[in-house]
């Protein structure tokens, strides 16, 4: 089975509590159904015939090798909206656990899931993937919304617990940074991973521009 994906960031400290891998998923079935979230500012995981399709064996080989490599404690799954590929997760999340078992992996890692449903609908059309997950944070992106705690985008999401390691994590996530940013000389790209507060990207892209550093994209306008 293939799974479309955009990037493979690890370590990454913005997505949930300690050094984790976030697997960014593309392809965002909101966005593309004519009702994006006003001011996303993901807009390259829109399109689900971007990123990369990969066969969902090589990720699980792939992303299990980079935890145990890089000795990581969480796996982060973000898109785009990654339920648009509910059966391809699934198989992924189990994988990943099953390999970790194999290779007696010492520590302990969760799982945490980003998406726009919220949890009502989400346990109900998704209950097999919910039960594999150890933290949700569901609701869309409404702009207009206050952010006050981390990894809530915007105050209409919850941050959703479902296991005992969940509740030990993530009840406090003061020392959790809000953004980690990374540069690509490859490609002549700047990511920035984690949460932004509202407006703060055209604060960024203004400085920057005031330091000669012009973006002739950015995946948020
Ligand atoms: S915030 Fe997420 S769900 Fe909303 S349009 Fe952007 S990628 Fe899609």
């Amino acid at each position: 089975m293939q799974i479309k994906v955009s990037k493979l960031l690890y370590p990454v400290l913005s997505m949930g509590p300690g050094r984790r891998i976030d697997i960014v998923l593309q392809g965002c079935s909101i966005a593309s159904g004519g009702n994006p979230c006003y001011k996303c500012f993901s807009k390259d995981l829109w399109d689900a015939n971007g990123g990369d399709s990969l066969d969902v064996d090589k990720v699980i080989k792939d992303v299990t090798e980079i935890i145990v490599g890089s000795e990581l404690s969480g796996v982060t799954i973000t898109g785009g909206e990654p339920t648009d590929q509910h059966e391809q997760l699934l198989l992924l999340l189990r994988g990943i656990k099953d390999r970790l078992l194999e290779s007696n992996y010492p520590i302990e890692v969760d799982y945490l899931l980003f998406s726009w449903f919220y949890e009502k609908q989400f346990a109900l059309r998704f209950s097999d993937l919910y039960l594999e997950l150890d933290a949700l944070v569901l609701g869309p992106y409404q702009y207009e919304k206050s952010q006050e705690q981390p990894l809530i985008a915007t105050s209409n999401q919850e941050l959703i617990l479902n296991s005992n390691l969940a509740r030990a994590r993530y009840s406090d996530l003061s020392d959790m940074p809000r953004l980690d940013f990374a540069v690509s000389a490859l490609d002549n790209s700047l990511l920035f991973i984690g949460m932004s507060h509202k407006d703060e990207m055209d604060k960024i892209k203004t400085m920057l521009s005031m330091r000669g550093i012009k973006l002739d994209y950015n995946s948020w306008e």
